[in-house]
């Protein structure tokens, strides 16, 4: 283990325990060292005084003794030794002559004895010797001179090892100093430390209170130290926080009404409505459980953009948003959903799914009602209708907001499919219904691939000469073993635009046929044109094409188109329809009757044939009012010299009254269903013989 991660792991983490061991650690190493030098010094100290002492003695000593020397009196000498026996430390005091021959000594026994290392005190010596200088003792010998002559020596040795006796004393001493510093200086650290981690404590909790919603003082009150400083700098950053916060507050806002606001009308958009349609659906509002969510789509909105121009179109929307404002009030959530969809969520319109279907309906019909009042869109005085879907919910409904609004969406789409300007609530049977379609959509998508897809033709008779001057080609879709027919698919391939490769299939199909046949030029086939093929642009296109690579007489084809194309969009359609004549075809309005059929426009068009819808002929000839409408078609196709034909022609009566009333084309089960191809040229074979 290394010293850093041996410090990693033991090193305290509280600062005050940090300072408590770091002062104890500091004091421990500091005396220590402290008490080493003192010891030492000390003992140098004691030593040099011992060696002075020492020096001094053996000097004394020899000066004392130079005359009791030459007078060879060896009791004086004896008696000089041994007064030094005063000195406590003393090992021993000698004195000797040039040969080494002991004449004094404080050891009584040693006197008379020789010195075996005479050779350390050489004659001529002046200065004293050191004979011995360490931790046992000091041993000096000094000689005794006179007249330049050395006559003998005097030796002194005193001690040293006695001193460790005073140097334990001073490291005991040092010691308890030591455990005093370490103790006092820990209290001190601990008081120091409670202290200052006490006011971080406090700095601690005071910061974990931020909260930048509301402005507050962090620290109300500020000490002038370090840890002041930083209140007061937290202080000053909680309140550029706090204003931060507002600004970014705002930004948001601003963000948020520009991300759930429509721009036009001010209204919330189709993101809010997801947003707040989740909030509705985890409230659970005391007793009243149910909301419901109105889909609103004004009729008809595109033939007026297209007609009058986008701003009126939104003009309208403008003028609608600020109706259902002032209508509704506080009442409801009102959004912008689409170009002219409108969604307005009622949250707890009741506490049983009746009461809040009764209560939503009520709401709707007033909504209906005040939406069809007249409209000041600049000069134009306009009227209009709104459907609108329903879907009631429950608060706690385990579905997402999506499906909430798809249902109202399925329910608004069942209103419009049942003629517009009016109110449906949705229903589960709905919903299967839309599944369905959704299923054929996709069948629809490969039907051609898969070999799904045939036609069958209806003869079309001249009633007075009985023979057939023509045929309606008419689709069939076989789909998992099922005839569907095409007033169900049609209508779907419309809306999801495969009725355009559908259309040009057939087409090709019919035309292959014809030339195929080398069917007489006197039988015409008509074709039913879709809207959405109609005004496809690369229609005509390919219309030619195809004329020309079969080598068909574009005289022998007819297209059936319905009156509705003028109304989307009149001048386009007009455009595409001389373009057609053009090629040569000639035009059959379908369903003559059904639709708007204002009479004024009829003239402009260039059509060769009017189709007098189904409907008039099956009241034939009892009901008076179907009756004077046939007759009057028939007479209007006289006026605008083009010929007419009358379809669904079921018995004779039927028959005899348009005979009667000079239209002679007709097509229907009495003479023919529609046809499979071989059995088409077989009814001509037979009614066309001669
Ligand atoms: P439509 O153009 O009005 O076609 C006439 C419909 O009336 C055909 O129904 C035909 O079978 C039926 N019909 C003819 N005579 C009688 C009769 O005496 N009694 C009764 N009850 N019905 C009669 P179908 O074939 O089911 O077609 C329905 C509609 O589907 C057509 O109405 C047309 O709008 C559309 N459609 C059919 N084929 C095509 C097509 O190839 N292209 C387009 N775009 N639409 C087509
Ligand atoms: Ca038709
Ligand atoms: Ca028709």
């Amino acid at each position: 283990m290394t010293l850093s991660s041996f410090l990693k792991k033991f090193w305290p983490r509280k600062i005050k325990l940090q300072l408590i061991l770091g002062v104890a650690l500091v004091h421990a190493f500091l005396m220590t060292f402290f008490i080493l030098d003192l010891v030492y010094k000390e003992r140098q100290f004691l030593i040099d005084q011992k060696r002075n002492l020492t020096y001094s003695l053996s000097k004394t000593i020899a000066s004392n003794t130079t005359e009791w020397y030459l007078s060879k009196n060896i009791n004086g000498l004896q008696e000089i030794i041994s007064s030094q026996m005063v000195h406590q430390d003393l090992d021993y005091a000698m004195i000797f002559d040039l040969q080494g021959h002991i004449l004094a000594h404080t050891d009584p026994k040693r006197i008379g004895k020789y010195l075996t290392n005479i050779k350390l005190f050489p004659r001529d010596k002046n200065d004293p010797v050191s004979i011995e200088d360490d931790h046992r003792k000091i041993d000096i010998a000094t000689p005794i001179r006179l007249n330049g002559q050395t006559l003998g020596w005097v030796r002194v040795a005193i001690k040293t090892n006695n001193l460790n006796n005073n140097i334990y004393q001073i490291t005991l001493e040092g010691l308890t100093y030591t455990l005093f510093a370490i103790i006092f200086g820990s209290i001190i650290a601990y008081f120091l430390g409670n202290n200052l981690t006490r006011k971080i404590r406090q700095v601690v909790e005071a910061t974990k209170k931020i909260n930048l919603r509301k402005k507050q003082m962090l620290f109300p009150q500020v000490e002038e130290s370090e840890i002041g400083e930083l209140m007061s700098n937290f202080n000053n950053m909680e309140s550029k926080l706090h204003q931060q916060y507002q600004i970014n507050s705002e930004y948001l806002k601003q963000i948020e009404s520009l991300a759930f606001n429509d721009s036009l009308t001010g209204l919330h958009n189709r993101e809010f409505l997801v947003k707040q349609l989740s909030k509705t659906l985890k409230k659970s509002a005391k007793n009243r459980n149910y909301s419901a969510i109105l889909f609103l789509d004004i009729d008809k909105f595109k033939q007026l953009n297209d007609s009058y121009g986008h701003e009126i179109g939104d003009l309208l929307l403008k003028n609608i948003a600020k109706r259902l404002k002032s209508l509704i009030r506080n009442e409801a959530y009102i959004f912008r959903f689409g170009s002219d969809e409108f969604v307005l969520l009622y949250e707890n319109v009741g506490d049983t799914f009746e009461t809040a279907t009764e209560k939503a309906k009520y709401l709707a019909y007033k909504i209906h009602a005040r939406l069809a009042e007249t409209y000041e869109l600049d000069e134009l005085h306009y009227k209009t209708s709104v459907s609108i879907g329903i879907n009631v919910f429950h608060n706690q409904e385990k579905t997402d907001s999506d499906q909430i609004i798809k249902k109202a969406d399925i329910a608004l789409y069942a209103s419009k499919e049942a003629g517009r300007n009016r109110i449906t609530v949705f229903e589960n049977a709905m919903e299967s219904k839309v599944k369905n379609e959704l299923i054929l959509e996709e069948g629809l998508e490969k039907a051609i691939e898969n070999n799904e897809l045939f036609w069958v033709i209806q003869p079309q008779i001249d009633m007075q000469t009985q023979r057939v001057i023509g045929g309606e080609v008419l689709l069939r879709w076989r789909f998992n073993d099922q005839l569907i027919s095409p007033s169900d698919f049609i209508p779907l391939a419309e809306d999801s635009l495969t009725i355009i490769p559908i259309s040009n299939w057939l087409f090709s199909s019919v035309f292959q046929f014809i030339k195929q046949q080398n069917l007489d030029e006197s039988i015409s086939i008509s074709l039913n044109l879709s809207p959405k093929h109609f005004l496809d642009n690369d229609l005509i296109e390919f219309i030619k094409i195809q004329l020309k690579h079969h080598q068909i007489n574009p005289g022998q084809i007819k297209m059936e188109i319905t009156e509705g194309v003028f109304f989307d969009n009149y001048d386009r359609a007009l455009f595409v329809l001389k373009k057609l004549k053009k090629l040569g075809l000639k035009i059959s309005l379908d369903d003559f009757g059904t639709g708007f059929s204002s009479l004024s426009y009829l003239k402009n068009l260039p059509i060769d044939q009017l189709k007098i819808d189904k409907s008039f002929i099956d009241e034939l000839p009892v009901n008076e009012k179907p009756a004077a409408i046939v007759k009057t078609i028939i007479d209007l196709t006289k006026n605008l010299s083009i010929n007419v034909i009358a379809e669904g022609i079921e018995d004779q009566n039927q028959v005899d009254f348009l005979i009667e009333n000079n239209c002679h084309y007709c097509q229907g089960f009495y003479y023919s269903k529609p046809l499979s191809h071989e059995a088409f040229i077989d009814y001509i074979a037979i009614h066309n013989k001669s």
